[in-house]
């Protein structure tokens, strides 16, 4: 009898749900289980936004995976994934390689600049601890400058984009940045936060009233919208956007793009029908043609129905977390001989944070806006941590202490 190799890659929100609902439901006998991960430490993704303005410190959003993972069960290796031979049932990393029977690919996002000229080499994004960490110093770097030079750039801020990310992005900006001008001598009427968005409308999982009162609250705190505005370039200058016909430079030296992920670029080289870096899943979250590899998280497209109407569920946190679950208990039906079921998602809703005090969402099918939003939003934060590494983690890493 020969323990199955379980491989699972990735240990952000759903290949960590993964394996720690694996060692819970699987013995040391049962399986064979590896987890490979390009740091020594799982960062909360939907924490980086605070990183990136400073409000938090990046090892806040961080944690050792071997504090969550029973290292009697599952070995942990801090590898980067290289490649995927999907027939071959191998695995490359830049420490060797990794034989499996069954496979869980979780590799996540990266940001995507929509080939917008100049995107990638002059604005900084909010993808991982390191892009976040850059962000900050980047703005902190300016600000200091603004002494030396008085030049208003210094002093200005550009984001691109006034999604999801853009808007808990700016809630944290209008917190850590009047703190930031008064260290260093700076009048925060000077500093200019503009966020430019190309669609005509912003926050399309919410209704135009929550919208509103998420632009109110931000505008009443400085920042200025510009929407309905494409970027045409980013350059050292800042952005160039297109406003009535015509092109504009929009001039900062702190310049943030948070309008943008698609899935890990791997997926494309090791998988076939792969679109920005997702792959349709069949209902038990394997590919069409290997029933013994998962793909979970933000590289999966996971259908919410069957047909031609079916869409591909957002790609967030909630989902990926429901998503490890489940494949976690298909591998142990898988196992044991017994059929895998359907993925169903339960949405539990979702809270947009304006800053600590402040936000809109919707939760159970409710709308809320304030200081109960910011709440749930602490809530719904410390529960990920809670689920994933149980009350001490919850307690160390939560956002209520
Ligand atoms: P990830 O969290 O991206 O984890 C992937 C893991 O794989 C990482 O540990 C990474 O280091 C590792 N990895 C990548 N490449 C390699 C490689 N080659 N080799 C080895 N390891 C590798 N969602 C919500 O539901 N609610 C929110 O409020 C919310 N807010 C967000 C705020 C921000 C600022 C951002 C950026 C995202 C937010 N999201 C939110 C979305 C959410 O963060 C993602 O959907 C979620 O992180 C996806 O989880 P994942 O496990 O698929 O991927």
């Amino acid at each position: 009898f020969e323990r199955k190799k379980i491989l699972v890659l990735g240990a952000g929100y759903a290949g960590l749900t993964t394996v720690t609902g694996l060692q819970k439901k699987l013995g040391f006998q049962d399986a064979d289980i590896t987890l490979i991960n390009k740091n020594e430490y799982h960062y909360e993704s939907t924490w980086l936004h605070q990183v990136a303005a400073g409000t938090i410190h990046w090892e806040e959003a961080t944690y050792p995976i071997t504090k969550v993972v029973n290292t009697q069960k599952v070995r942990f290796v801090p590898a980067e994934v290289t490649a995927i031979h999907r027939d071959a049932q191998r695995v490359e990393t830049n420490q060797g390689e990794f034989e499996y029977d069954i496979l869980v690919v979780a590799l996540g996002f990266e940001s995507e600049s929509f080939g917008i000229e100049g995107m990638d080499r002059y604005a900084h994004t909010i993808t991982d601890p390191q892009t976040s960490l850059a962000a900050r110093q980047e703005i902190e770097r300016n600000f200091a400058n603004y002494k030396t030079s008085g030049d208003q750039r210094d002093i200005s801020i550009l984001v691109g984009g006034a999604g999801f990310t853009g808007v808990e992005f700016l809630g944290e900006l209008i917190e850590s940045i009047p703190d930031l001008a008064k260290q260093y001598n700076i009048d925060y009427d000077d500093v200019k936060i503009t966020c430019v968005e190309a669609a005509p409308s912003m926050l399309p999982m919410f209704s135009d009233e929550l919208t509103q009162y998420a632009v109110d609250f931000l505008e009443s705190k400085g920042v200025e919208f510009k929407i309905g505005t494409p970027i045409v370039a980013a350059n050292e200058k800042g952005f160039v956007v297109k406003e009535n016909d015509e092109e504009t430079q929009l001039e900062a030296a702190s310049v943030i793009w948070t309008a943008g992920v698609r899935g890990n670029s791997l997926m494309e080289e090791s998988f076939e029908g792969v679109k920005r870096g997702r792959i349709i899943t069949k209902p038990d979250l394997t590919i069409e043609g290997y029933d013994n590899i998962f793909v979970i998280g933000d590289v999966a497209a996971v259908m919410n129905g069957e047909g031609e109407d079916a869409r591909p569920y957002p790609t967030t946190a909630q989902i990926a977390m429901q998503l490890g679950d489940h494949v976690a208990e298909s591998i142990k039906n898988k196992l044991n001989g017994d059929k895998m079921r359907a993925f169903t998602f339960d949405d539990k809703g979702t809270v947009c944070s304006l800053g600590s005090e402040e936000g809109i969402g919707v939760v159970f099918g409710r709308e809320v806006k304030g200081r109960r939003a910011a709440f749930l939003k602490r809530v719904i934060d410390t529960r990920a941590v809670f689920k994933v590494g149980g009350p001490f983690l919850a307690y160390s890493k939560g956002k209520f202490l």
